[in-house]
């Protein structure tokens, strides 16, 4: 029984459930959707919220770039570069069976500095907020100060009398403990089974505690939690409630449209800008959506992809049930090789905050993530791990045939959508060592040849 109906009942009023226990991939377009100006007001927070987290960024940025020197020659702002992919494009026609139109883009969060993921937008800003908040507490640091100078001996003393815990699998956890870590916290990771050993071994050459869990993710973060209570001097990240990290995701929306001005790509209602996000308990894809709604309005259509075997938050929002089922009460496994994306219960936060602002939500097989991570090195020389890819068939879903209602709804007539933007967002993959990159590479054109 899942809130008070059997499963049997649940696929009689929701189809879709059935084809998601099939581990079929599945598109489903949230018809509750609504206007930006009415759905902004369920997040709860606000445009004021997110540009003072791009402000306390602003304040690192010199701290940033003198402890990473790879953040040097973009002065401590974090961020990655925008790349047209038309090639891609191409190979994705064929692949699928027919035309794309609009212009196909990826945002390769893949190659972040500092940890080579999206985490090191969300997780290294909470990391950073609580640090200033520590400090100026404590009256080391002031607001107007150059914050360079907690790069010393006396700053790294004070925050080592304080720890950091969170529950990962592991993108999160490298991004915490690089930099709580440099910053001089002691940090905790309690890393899930699905984590890779070259994460952990990374944050323990950091001086990072990694404690390994033979569970999934969603009990990593409990324990994470349940030992964080007991200690008054310890935070601990809540992946799966927190609007700090949150807002640190969202500060990439105005960043985006920066780049695309000056990449002269046109958004407004009859060049609408397509997003496709891979998601994993929400915070990441929740949070950029936020900020993208923030700045491009109606404009933009966020969609969120999961893999078959974790489709926890089209679960979650399409049963209206959010974080009280998981994929595992319907008898999905969570096992899936996008490790990042390997989540079972979704965050309730995001799920509430952004039902009506995320168009829709698909799946998507892991031997198609592997089929696409060998076809992006094909087509653009780019390496991206499993979970980064679930994006790429987005473009797709939305032209398929299947999706016609959802068009419609949205007045996505043919000639506007010749004017789209599509967006990959390439959420991971820069640090995956050579040997591991190789085994997904064979494994994707093996599955592309057969
Ligand atoms: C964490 C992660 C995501 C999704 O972010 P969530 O906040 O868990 O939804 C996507 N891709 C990669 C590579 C990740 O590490």
């Amino acid at each position: 029984m899942i809130a008070g109906k059997s499963i049997h009942d649940w696929q009689q009023t929701h189809p879709l459930i059935a084809d998601l226990i099939a581990l079929k991939e599945t598109a489903w377009f949230n018809p509750a959707v609504l206007p930006a100006e009415h759905a902004l007001a369920d997040v709860g927070l606000t445009e004021q919220d997110k540009d003072a987290a791009s402000a306390r960024l602003d304040r690192f940025a010199p701290y940033i770039a003198r402890v990473f020197p790879e953040t040097e020659k973009t002065k401590g702002c974090i961020e990655s570069p925008l790349k047209s992919i038309p090639k891609l494009q191409i190979l994705l026609e064929s692949r699928y069976g027919f035309e794309l139109p609009g212009s196909l883009w990826v945002k390769l969060d893949s190659h972040l500095p500092i940890s080579g993921s999206i985490k090191a937008r969300g997780g290294i800003y909470e990391v950073l907020k609580h640090a200033e908040d520590l400090a100026i507490a404590n009256k080391i640091l002031d607001l107007e100060d150059d914050y360079a100078k907690l790069d010393n001996n006396e700053a790294r003393a004070f925050f080592s009398n304080y720890r950091i815990a969170v529950g990962s699998t592991g993108n999160l956890g490298l991004s915490i403990g690089i930099v709580g870590a440099t910053l001089g916290f002691e940090v905790t990771v309690h890393m899930s089974s699905d984590a890779r050993q070259w994460k952990k071994d990374r944050l323990r050459e950091h001086g990072v505690i990694v404690v390994e869990h033979a569970s999934d993710y969603s009990a990593a973060v409990e324990e994470g939690r349940r030992q964080a209570m007991q200690d008054s001097k310890c935070h601990f990240i809540d992946d799966e409630n927190s609007k700090n990290l949150f807002l640190g995701y969202a500060v990439a929306a105005d960043r985006l449209k920066q780049q695309l001005a000056s990449a002269g790509v046109l958004v407004d209602r009859d060049h609408p800008l397509f997003v496709y996000l891979p998601c994993g308990v929400g915070g990441g894809p929740g949070g950029v959506a936020f900020g993208l709604k923030l700045a491009f309005g109606d404009s933009v259509h966020c969609v969120f992809a999961e893999p078959t075997h974790s489709p926890c938050m089209f679960l979650g929002v399409y049963s209206g049930l959010h974080d009280a089922i998981s994929v595992q009460d319907v008898g999905i496994d969570n096992v899936t090789a996008a490790d990042g994306l390997a989540v079972g219960r979704p965050s309730g936060f995001v799920g509430k905050a952004m039902q009506r602002l995320v168009d829709g939500y698909y799946t998507v097989s892991d031997d198609e993530l592997y089929a696409l991570l060998a076809l992006f090195d094909r087509a653009e020389g780019l390496r991206l791990e499993p979970s980064a890819l679930a994006g790429a068939p987005g473009i797709a879903r939305i032209l398929s045939r299947d999706q016609d209602a959802y068009r419609t709804r949205m007045q996505l007539t043919p000639s506007v959508l010749q004017s789209a933007t599509h967006l990959v967002w390439a959420t991971g993959g820069s640090m995956v060592p050579e040997t591991e990159m190789n085994a997904y590479l064979s494994r994707g054109k093996a599955i592309l040849a057969a």
